[in-house]
């Protein structure tokens, strides 16, 4: 595997690996890598002959007062794991080479970027949607993988490929990949690393309740109920804030009152001590949607 860290080593490993026809999937990621981003590796692996992963703690995603400064980084360790899962190029450019002084453009994806993690964290999604952008740029991948687990992100990535009619990736190369869970259920996450031992038990209750409100909306109860009672059950598991908890439009992310024939998503975004997690899982198994729940 080679580290590269310059975009003109980048594009000469790119060049290298792409001789003879050669395909190629990118991951992109943050780091502090755990099983959730080694599956999408693997995943990656069915889709392209060579896999290149990026890690980059992306500033411009991060507001003011969030966890920028605090996000883990752990670039030897992410290296080793990326290694034995048999990556072929790590792409880790730093801040300077990412956002070069002067840099002024940026992508904002409108609709689908307002609601859920947008109206909580303004300015996140066009963070995201520019680095995404600029990161199938210099790698120009075949195929993107991301995780279901930040289900509005995938959603935003596959309207901006589709609205700016990227080639590499088309929109329909980008895949998401089923969220990877721990024991009890929580969803894997870098910031997992931030919860005390007492929040970390209590997180469980995130996907333990939002199975239960799946269960009830699925036996008839009213979403407004059953959402209510999972606000309730993260409250008494000493979640403090809840940022939204909502039955929403798969596709579109616009809130239901109730189940209609489209695929529907139960998405919740909920703080317990300094951590924020979010979860998502599908209600009704269409042939497009995953089993991860
Ligand atoms: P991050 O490093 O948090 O930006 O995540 C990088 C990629 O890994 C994103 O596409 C995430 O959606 C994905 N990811 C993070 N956690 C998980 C998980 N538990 N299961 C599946 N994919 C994940």
């Amino acid at each position: 595997m080679e580290t590269v860290t310059t975009l003109k080593s980048l594009r000469r490993s790119v060049d290298e690996l792409r001789h003879g026809g050669t395909n190629l999937a990118l991951v992109p990621t943050m780091g502090a890598l755990h099983e959730g981003h080694l599956t999408l590796v693997r995943e990656a692996k069915k889709h392209a002959d060579k896999v290149a992963v990026s890690i980059f703690v992306n500033p411009t995603q991060f507001g003011p007062g969030e966890d920028l400064d605090a996000y883990p980084r752990q670039l030897a360790q992410d290296q080793d794991k990326l290694l034995s899962e048999g990556t072929d190029i790590l792409w880790a450019p730093d801040v300077a080479v990412m956002y070069p002084r002067g840099f002024a453009s940026h992508i904002s994806v409108s609709g689908i970027s307002a609601g859920l993690c947008g109206a909580e964290r303004p300015g996140h999604f066009d963070g995201v949607a520019t680095v995404v952008c600029k990161l199938f740029n210099q790698v120009m991948p075949d195929v993107a993988l991301f995780g279901e687990k930040d289900w509005q992100q995938l959603a935003v990535i596959r309207q901006m490929a589709r609205d700016l009619d990227l080639v590499r990736p088309c929109a329909e190369a980008i895949i998401g990949v089923p969220t990877v869970r721990e024991a009890d259920g929580l969803a894997m996450s870098s910031r997992n690393a931030y919860l005390s031992q007492e929040d970390r038990a209590s997180a469980a209750t995130l996907p333990a309740a939002m199975r239960e409100a799946i269960a009830a909306i699925k036996g008839g109860a009213r979403v407004s109920d059953a959402l209510a009672q999972l606000e309730a059950a993260l409250r008494d598991a000493r979640f403090h804030t809840i940022d939204y908890a909502t039955l929403s439009d798969a596709a579109t992310l616009k809130p239901l009152e109730k189940l209609g024939d489209r695929p529907a998503r139960l998405l919740v975004a909920a703080r317990i001590g300094s951590t924020r997690l979010i979860d998502n899982m599908a209600l009704c198994l269409m042939r497009s949607e995953s089993k991860d729940q």
